[in-house]
C-alpha cells in the first residue's frame, strides 16, 4: 500500500496541492471552488453516512424510494413516464374501492401476482402454461386480457374507454391508459373486473367453482356498488355534533325530533319536523302526550313519532336528529344535536304543551309552523 496517498494530510498541504493543480489538467471544480469548502477545525474522523434521508441513516423505505426510481428512469428511458407511474400509483391508492382491490391494483401493476410465469421465473418448478387453457405461458397479461374467459368477461364493457385488445400491452400500460382519459370510475372499474377474474381463476382452479363470465362481469359491479352504499351510510354515522341544522345528502330527508317533559305534573309533548334535502319542509306534528313521563321517555316518544310520519310518508331514506345523547346512544343511530340545530321540533313540542291540542300536518302548513321554521333558517 502507498503510505503517502493514505496518511492524513495538513490543510496547508492540502491547499498547496490544490493551487497546483492546473485547470486543463484537472477538470471538474476549480482550487478556489474547493477551498471555499468549509472544513471543521475540529478534524472529526470520517464516519459513512447514507443521503437517502434527512436522518443519514439507512432505511429499507428510503432505498426502495431510490431503487424505484431508479428502475423507472431505466425502464423508461425519460421522466415523464416515472411521474405518469407515480399519478397511477396515486389514484389507485385515491380510489373508492375496497382496500384488498387497492393492494391487488398495485400488484398487478407491478407484476407481483403468483402467475405461472413468475413462480418460474422465481425458481418455483411448475409448469409455465396456464392452467385453465393450456395453450400458452400464463403470464399476467394471459391471465387478464387473452386467455378465453377473461376476454368473454371485458366483453361486457361495452363503453371500455380504452381499447383492450391491444396484444403487447401490459396490464400497467392499460391502467395508464385509463387514467390518462381521468375517469375515476373507468380505473375502478378495471381493477374490479381483474380482480373478479384473477378470484374465479382461483375458483376454477382450486376449488373446481368458476363462474360464467356474465356473472364474473356483474361481481365486480356489485363489489364496487356495495362499497360505495357502505361508504356513504358510514360517512352520514360520522356527522359531527352540529349546532345548527344541516341538509340532508340528495334523496334523504332529515326527521328532527324533540320532547317536552317537566316536573310540574303536566302532560308531557313530542314535536317532530321532517324536511327534505332543500330545506323543503315535507310534515310536522306537535302533539301533546297522555301523561307527565320522564325526559328520557318523552324524547324516546318523540323519536317513536318520527318514525311513525316517516312511515306515513312512505320516507325509506331518513337521518333522524335529537338533542337526547341517550336515546341517540341507545339505538346507535342517527346524530345528536345540540339544541340549537333541533329548534323547529322543539318549539313544536313546546307549542303542544302551549295549546294543549296535538296536531299533525304533511305538505301544507299553518302560519304558526311556516314561522317557526323562518325563524329557524333567519329567513
Ligand atoms: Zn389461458
Amino acid at each position: 500500500m502507498n503510505t503517502e496517498l493514505t496518511k492524513v494530510f495538513t490543510r496547508d498541504e492540502v491547499t498547496k496541492a490544490l493551487q497546483q493543480l492546473h485547470p486543463t489538467k484537472a477538470p471538474g471544480p476549480d482550487a478556489n471552488t474547493i477551498l471555499k469548502i468549509p472544513l471543521s477545525y475540529n478534524l472529526p474522523k470520517d464516519s459513512l453516512i447514507w443521503i437517502g434521508n434527512k436522518k443519514d441513516t439507512f432505511t429499507v423505505k428510503s432505498a426502495y424510494h431510490i431503487a424505484s426510481s431508479m428502475v423507472d428512469s431505466v425502464e423508461d428511458g425519460e421522466f415523464s413516464y416515472g411521474n405518469e407511474r407515480t399519478s397511477l400509483w396515486k389514484r389507485i391508492w385515491h380510489q373508492k374501492i375496497p382496500p384488498k382491490l387497492k393492494i391487488f391494483a398495485w400488484r398487478t401493476c407491478v407484476n407481483g401476482l403468483p402467475t405461472m410465469f413468475n413462480l418460474n421465473h422465481r425458481g418455483i418448478q411448475c409448469s409455465s402454461f396456464c392452467p385453465l387453457c393450456d395453450k400458452t405461458i400464463e403470464t399476467t397479461a394471459h391471465a387478464f386480457f387473452h386467455c378465453d374467459h377473461a376476454k368473454l368477461t371485458w366483453a361486457h364493457w361495452h363503453n371500455c374507454p380504452i381499447d383492450l385488445s391491444h396484444c403487447t400491452r401490459k396490464l400497467v400500460d392499460f391502467a395508464l391508459a385509463i387514467a390518462k382519459k381521468d375517469s375515476s370510475f373507468a380505473l375502478e372499474l378495471f381493477f374490479a373486473v381483474a380482480w373478479s377474474i384473477w378470484w374465479n381463476r382461483n375458483q376454477a382452479l382450486y376449488d373446481d367453482s368458476g363462474a360464467p363470465p356474465s356473472q364474473i362481469w356483474d361481481m365486480a359491479n356489485r363489489i364496487l356498488g356495495e362499497y360505495k352504499e357502505a361508504c356513504s351510510f358510514s360517512n352520514l354515522a360520522q356527522v359531527l355534533p352540529s349546532t345548527k341544522w344541516c341538509a340532508p345528502p340528495t334523496s334523504f330527508f332529515k326527521i328532527n325530533v324533540d320532547g317536552a317533559a317537566s316536573d310540574d305534573g303536566r302532560p308531557s309533548s313530542i314535536g317532530v319536523i321532517i324536511q327534505a334535502n332543500q330545506g323543503d319542509s315535507i310534515a310536522a306534528s306537535s302533539r301533546i302526550l297522555s301523561s307527565p313521563f320522564s325526559a328520557e321517555i318523552t324524547e324516546a316518544l318523540a323519536l317513536q313519532e318520527g318514525v311513525l310520519l316517516a312511515s306515513e310518508m312512505g320516507l325509506s331514506k331518513a337521518i333522524f336528529e335529537s338533542d337526547a345523547l341517550s336515546i341517540i346512544q341507545a339505538i346507535n343511530e342517527g346524530n345528536h344535536l345540540k339544541q340549537n340545530g333541533n329548534r323547529v321540533a322543539h318549539d313544536l313540542a313546546k307549542e303542544a304543551r302551549r295549546s294543549g291540542v296535538s296536531q299533525v300536518w304533511k305538505g301544507v302548513f299553518p302560519s304558526v309552523v311556516e314561522n317557526l321554521i323562518c325563524n329557524d333558517r333567519g329567513l
